[in-house]
């Protein structure tokens, strides 16, 4: 027998009408006390700036290769929880893919100062951090499948959260090692997520519109970073994904709106 709840929680736009009401399947009181157990550590464009710095220490600043100093960034970040991180370095062409104003309405200004900063109205991104530190955190399919349940929901909420403890900790990580890092500052700030990823080759745009990988399809979030430690970059990939979505067209068939292409080919229109 399912177990049923009868309790009130607050409406809001993307739940709207979830007064008062009897569930089960996915709106249990585990399910959402599943949900709520998610604590994150807060994101900010400059980090906590807690980890002592080299000169702090009294010693130099890591050095190495660009290969040295990607290999060793994806592996600190596949240890905080990333599942795949890319690089790229940031040209006349995909600077656009970072915006000129963040969700909070600060505008994102490049600069030749040395250092980042940040004041009431504007986030100064130094022109040296041109290294984009693209990553990615797996979503269980098995939960995201009990969408739009509560279940279904913490899915895509327990990736942001991880999201936000890898950035925290990737930042702290580069100043640890005598470099800035520089970071979303809040969900979804700083860049278009999916277009750095795809330059980053981990995954290829889909008919989906979404990112999709080669290790998890699709059941990822995307999250990025700046910083001025040069590092070996990444290509895009042909993993044959948008091949494949040329002849598939299951999401499109399957979308309750007809929101997506059936066209053959990508188009704009
Ligand atoms: S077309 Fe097929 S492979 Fe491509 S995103 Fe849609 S369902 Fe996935």
């Amino acid at each position: 027998m399912p177990e049923v709840i009868c309790q009130k929680w607050e409406e809001s736009e993307s739940e709207p009408g979830w007064g008062v009401t009897v569930r089960s399947d996915g709106y249990t009181l585990k399910d959402q006390a599943l949900k709520a157990a998610h604590v994150g550590v807060g994101k900010s464009y400059l980090g906590p700036q807690e980890a002592p710095t080299p000169e702090e220490r009294g010693v130099p600043a890591w050095t190495g290769t660009p290969e040295e100093a990607a290999k060793i960034i994806r592996a600190a970040m596949r240890h905080f929880g990333a599942a795949t991180v890319g690089f790229i370095e940031l040209d006349d062409n995909t600077r656009k893919l970072i915006y000129g104003v963040d969700p909070d309405g600060k505008e994102l200004i490049f600069t030749d100062e040395e250092v980042a900063s940040e004041t009431e109205e504007a986030r100064y991104i130094p022109n040296k951090c041109k290294y984009a530190i693209v990553y990615t955190v797996q979503m269980s399919q098995e939960t995201m499948r009990r969408s739009p349940t509560q279940l279904g929901s913490q899915t895509t909420s327990l990736a942001y959260t991880r999201g936000e403890v890898i950035q925290a900790s990737a930042q702290e990580f580069l100043r640890g090692l005598g470099y800035q890092c520089l970071g979303e500052s809040s969900t979804n700030a700083l860049g278009i997520a999916p277009a750095l990823a795809v330059m980053a080759g981990l995954g290829e745009l889909s008919r989906l519109n979404r990112l999709i990988t080669p290790e998890y399809g699709p059941m990822v979030r995307v999250f990025k970073l700046l910083t001025d430690l040069p590092v070996a970059t990444d290509k895009p990939i042909d993993a044959g994904i948008m091949e494949f979505c040329k002849r598939c067209k299951k999401c499109a068939e399957a979308c309750p709106s007809e929101s997506l292409s059936f066209l053959d080919e990508p188009s704009w229109d």
